[in-house]
């Protein structure tokens, strides 16, 4: 088997070149589904892996559009509709200026195995643009999105692929979007989820995959006959997963300490309580302002700025019981691992997609300690998204108790597949063998059931 890995591991990077993530990705995953190969050697012979690892289609396209300036600028922009093989399409879209093909199809491979994970029938897609939304006007971000869409709307729908929200796409993108859409389209149906809540939106979905991390955490503390209440828990980001994180720690009674954005972090040793999470959001959804402006705001706070020669993110060194990092991919390193464990940390939730490098992976299984991959962990965002789209089906919306117990079910029920599935592979209290082996199966047998398309 350590030979199959390899060749398929050598095989993708030859293939793929340029696309670190995506083979930091794969590698993970291919890690895990080793033991489930040798055990079922009909995936092999089908070469189901060699199959997942390749997207159906990728949409490379410009975006050009026109500043407020009158300046023409030209963006690139990207759809992976990566596997179909038990739903539509779907997953979000990313606007950052760090996106690249490879760092898409790294969140569009996770995506396929998060949504079989989550019990609903979606398959897996990513898309976005290196576009920068920070700094630009209404109207700037307006016209980008109308130009975007006029060449994305061709290539989705309710039942081919439903796009979404990630980094640097909320609730002001989405609308645009979906305006653009259903202007070309002439049809008003549930291409989008995250929607507002006056057109086809559902009420906790912006909430949902922050709740659903913390829900995920405090089953992992479950197994330990631990609860929230009391415990330290490190954010990082400050965007709309570490928003609802905050908000969820603190209603289980736990205490956040940390925010960040990609110029530094604050540590607030007094907790970020209620009233002070009202400013954040106020401060990064409306007035789009630094995270600093927290720390001049309350005295309790101390700012620390990105310093790019240091080895390690200063935010993972504090003494804490539980992590919960929400920015981005690879915000935990080796060293930064290692920090935690030092600090005492022993459950960490990852709402981000990717937040943990293959070294800082390696230093969490080996100690053994409550660690939930992403792709479990932040399952509830899509999840809730599945419930949006049965909403709009149904045109009848759920209350916001309803969708949130539905929520808070499909994150137990996720947290039990994984425990499930690492006790049946021999590896008891491995999540990330959990949550590649149940969300793989599902679509493996789905591709052997659909032939060879
Ligand atoms: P937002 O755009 O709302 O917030 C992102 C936050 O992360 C911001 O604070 C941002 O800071 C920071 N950040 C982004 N890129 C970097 C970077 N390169 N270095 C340092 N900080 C950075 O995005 P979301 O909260 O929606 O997404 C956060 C993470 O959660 C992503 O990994 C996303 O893929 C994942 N996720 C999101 C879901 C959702 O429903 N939204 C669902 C599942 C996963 P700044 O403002 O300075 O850029």
């Amino acid at each position: 088997m350590p030979e199959y890995v390899a060749a398929l591991m050598a095989d993708v990077k030859a293939k793929n070149p340029s696309e670190p993530e995506f083979h930091q990705a794969v590698q993970e995953v291919v890690d895990s589904l080793s033991i489930v190969l040798d055990r079922h050697p009909e995936y092999r012979h089908a070469k189901v892996l060699e199959r997942i690892i390749e997207p159906e289609r990728v949409i490379m396209f410009r975006v050009p559009w026109m500043d407020d300036h009158g300046n023409i600028q030209v963006n690139r922009g990207f759809r992976i509709q990566m596997n179909s093989a038990i739903g539509p399409y779907k997953g979000g879209l990313r606007f950052h200026p760090s996106v690249t093909l490879g760092i898409l199809k790294f969140l569009a491979f996770e995506q396929v195995l998060k949504n079989s994970l989550t019990t609903l029938p979606m398959g897996g897609g990513k898309g976005g643009s290196d576009f920068d939304p920070k700094g630009k006007s209404d109207n700037e971000v307006m016209r980008f999105c109308q130009s975007f869409m006029s060449e994305l709307f061709r290539h989705i729908g309710p039942d081919t692929d439903v796009p979404a929200g990630d980094i640097g796409v909320g609730g002001r993108e989405i609308g645009y979007l979906f305006g653009q859409y259903k202007r070309l389209r002439n049809e008003f149906t549930g291409v989008f989820t995250g929607k507002g809540l006056n057109w086809g939106g559902s009420l906790i979905r912006p909430e949902a995959t922050g709740y659903g991390a913390v829900y995920f955490a405090a089953e992992m503390l479950s197994t330990k006959g631990q609860t929230l209440e009391g415990k330290k828990c490190l954010v990082s980001g400050s965007g709309n997963v570490a928003q609802y994180t905050v908000e969820k720690i603190n209603q289980l009674g736990g205490k956040a300490l940390t925010l960040s954005d990609s110029n530094g972090y604050i540590y607030d040793e007094e907790g970020i309580s209620k009233d002070k999470l009202a400013f954040m959001m106020e401060l990064k959804n409306v007035r789009r302002g630094r995270i600093k402006e927290y720390s001049d705001k309350y005295k309790s706070a101390a700012y620390t700025p990105i310093d790019p020669k240091i080895d390690h993110n200063p935010l993972w060194d504090h003494k804490a019981d539980c992590a919960f990092p929400s920015a981005t991919q690879n915000e935990i390193n080796g060293k930064d691992a290692q920090n935690l464990l030092k600090n005492k940390v022993y459950a960490v939730a990852e709402g981000a997609n990717m937040p943990t490098t293959l070294d800082g992976v390696k230093v969490f299984l080996d100690a053994g300690i409550l660690y939930g991959p992403g792709k479990a962990a932040n399952a509830g965002g899509v999840a809730t998204s599945g419930l949006e789209m049965s909403q709009n089906s149904m045109r009848l919306p759920w209350t916001r108790n309803e969708v949130d117990d539905r929520l808070h079910l499909i994150m137990k029920n996720i947290h039990k597949t994984c425990v499930d599935m690492a006790n049946r592979f021999g590896t008891p209290g491995n999540y990330v063998n959990g949550a590649n082996i149940g969300g793989f199966l599902k679509v493996a047998d789905s591709m052997m059931d659909q032939g060879l398309v």
